[in-house]
């Protein structure tokens, strides 16, 4: 007998219409969970070597 992978309830392959998953609750955490890690977590920008550094004395325009 397989196991839900959410809640680890046992799984029957008969009557479960949501296998792998014991409930339709449990495949919508398992899906939210491949969502987050699909889009993954934003990291903050910062420019590397090769990339067009701010031009300092473009800030001194006040003259
Ligand atoms: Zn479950």
């Amino acid at each position: 007998m397989p196991s839900c992978p959410v809640c680890s309830s046992h799984v029957d392959l008969a009557t479960t219409p949501t296998v792998p998953f014991c409930c339709d609750r449990c495949r919508l955490i398992d899906l939210g969970r491949w969502l987050d890690e699909g889009y993954g977590v934003p990291q903050p920008r910062k420019p590397g070597p090769g990339e067009p550094q701010p031009d300092p004395a473009d800030a001194e325009d006040d003259g």
